[in-house]
């Protein structure tokens, strides 16, 4: 069988751990495939979509800053994909139609969401940032029950529109955190604040109820500051390897119709390569 094609598009690409996790589940199951990274700009997002239709390329994984980009290229977009408007898996489909799916709504609700609800529900929820990955922290709560959302941001104005696509949302101000992070149950960060060699998160959350789950949706590092901070403070937190690994089983069984096991090995590699 010919070998196949994937690759991630982004920009910054150069640190992403998808190519590690996908190729190590390549050589797992035998699949005679490469997967790359690509850093395109909008103009050729278009170029990079009809090597799907071609069959040159078998799947393409999308991240920052194109998940919404991409739509206007693709011929149709499915599942959670439509109900955030926000795409990271492409792939060709019977009918040769090019289709955009998301799986970080599976990634969010398999890493997190599975294990807090086991031990109860009814919880609020704040979220912080309101970029390219909150509308799937959104619909994933909501598909998991979780209503009560506030959402906050420091531009506000964002806040205000991802309302009108999530009617559901409760807005407060960036400004506020400090002093409303108490009411709540799950506070996830989906903002950039605390990436390696970005602005760390200031404010300290040293009002937050002691049994709150805290999740960092950023994995380099895998402690942020915050993390690490609150973990003094015995709270319980989660950063964002989980997701990332979940999301990319999900997108490697839209390709290859195979569920890839997630074990100690894979881990270990992805928590090395942070390391380097
Ligand atoms: P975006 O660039 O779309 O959004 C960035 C967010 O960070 C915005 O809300 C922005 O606020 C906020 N922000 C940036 N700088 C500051 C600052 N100095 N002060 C306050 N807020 C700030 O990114 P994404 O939504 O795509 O991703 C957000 C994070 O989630 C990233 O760290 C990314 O690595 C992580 N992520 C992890 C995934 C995983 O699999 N674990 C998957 C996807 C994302 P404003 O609107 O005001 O600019």
């Amino acid at each position: 069988m010919k070998k196949k094609h994937f690759c991630i598009i982004g920009s910054p690409i150069s640190h992403t751990l998808s190519p590690i996790l996908h190729k190590f589940w390549f050589k797992k199951y035998n699949i005679d495939a490469e997967y790359g990274v690509e850093e395109p700009n909008d103009k050729n997002l278009k170029n990079i979509i009809s090597k799907v239709r071609e069959k040159k390329i078998s799947g393409i994984n999308v991240t920052l800053p194109f998940k919404q980009k991409i739509i206007p290229h693709l011929d149709k977009i499915i599942n959670d994909a439509k109900e955030t408007g926000s795409v990271n898996t492409v792939f060709l489909d019977r009918d040769d139609n090019v289709v955009g799916d998301n799986t970080d709504v599976f990634g969010i609700q398999a890493a997190y969401l599975k294990e807090i609800l086991n031990e109860s529900n009814n919880l609020r929820t704040m979220i912080m940032g309101a970029g390219g990955v909150a509308p799937s922290v959104i619909f994933a709560l909501n598909k998991s029950n979780l209503n009560d959302i506030t959402l906050v941001n420091r531009t506000h104005e964002k806040s205000l529109f991802l309302k009108k696509q999530f009617p559901v949302l409760k807005i407060e101000r960036w400004e506020n955190v400090q002093d409303i992070c108490h009411k709540f149950d799950i506070i996830v960060n989906c903002t950039s604040l605390g990436l390696k060699e970005e602005k760390d998160l200031t404010i300290k959350l040293n009002k937050i109820k002691e049994n709150a789950k805290y999740i960092d949706l950023i994995y380099n590092p895998l402690n942020t500051s915050t993390i690490l901070h609150l973990k003094k403070m015995g709270i319980k937190t989660f950063n964002g390897l989980d997701m990332l690994i979940y999301q990319g089983q999900k997108s490697f069984f839209i390709w290859n119709k195979i569920s890839p096991e997630i074990n100690d090995d894979l881990i270990s590699l992805l928590e090395n390569n942070l390391k380097k």
